[in-house]
């Protein structure tokens, strides 16, 4: 096979993860709220059922707070098709949030940066989330069962659908 070093004209990189433009559209099973609660896990999983898992935790400082966001690996790989907690994960910073846009960036510790699909994806969803645009049919963008503020198990109901515990039930 012969490969040939060539130039070609690209255009504005419009070719989107999420292409199809009249595909039917769903909600996002999250909201900008739930990503900001403090310790909220979702995951983004595309029509192919390829899936990241990331959880969004809010640190403070000073005076300030920030939000980190961070994708589940395979121990020293990739962050892909990893199911919260399961054995041989760990979490690799992606980078943080800007809480008033939704807007991703890398830090200097960021292990994922702009091109990967680490981050890429996670740019996507965040983007779609704080923006409340549909995504295609087929997609998901979803909370794991677990309330965004305290990490424990949510219940069936109403709160199943916040991804928050509601006032009626513990939440400390
Ligand atoms: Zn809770």
């Amino acid at each position: 096979m012969t490969v040939r070093k060539r130039f070609k004209t690209v255009e504005a990189d419009d070719t989107p993860l999420v292409p199809v433009v009249d595909a039917p559209k769903v909600t996002p099973g999250i909201t900008r709220e739930f990503l900001l609660a403090g310790r909220a896990y979702f995951v983004a999983e595309n029509n192919k059922g390829e899936q990241f898992s990331y959880k969004v935790h809010r640190r403070e400082f000073n005076l300030s707070e920030g939000f980190y966001v961070r994708v589940a690996c395979q121990s020293g790989g990739r962050g892909l098709l990893g199911a919260h907690g399961s054995r041989g994960l760990s979490y690799q910073y992606v980078g943080t949030l800007n809480a008033d846009t939704g807007a991703l960036k890398v830090v200097g510790r960021s292990n994922f940066i702009q091109g990967t699909p680490e981050f890429d994806v996670a740019k996507w969803a965040l983007e779609m989330v704080f923006n409340e645009r549909d995504i295609p049919e087929g997609y998901r963008i979803n909370h794991i069962g677990k309330c965004g503020k305290c990490g424990r198990s949510l219940v069936d109901g109403l709160s199943s659908t916040t991804g928050l515990h509601t006032e009626e039930e513990d939440c400390p």
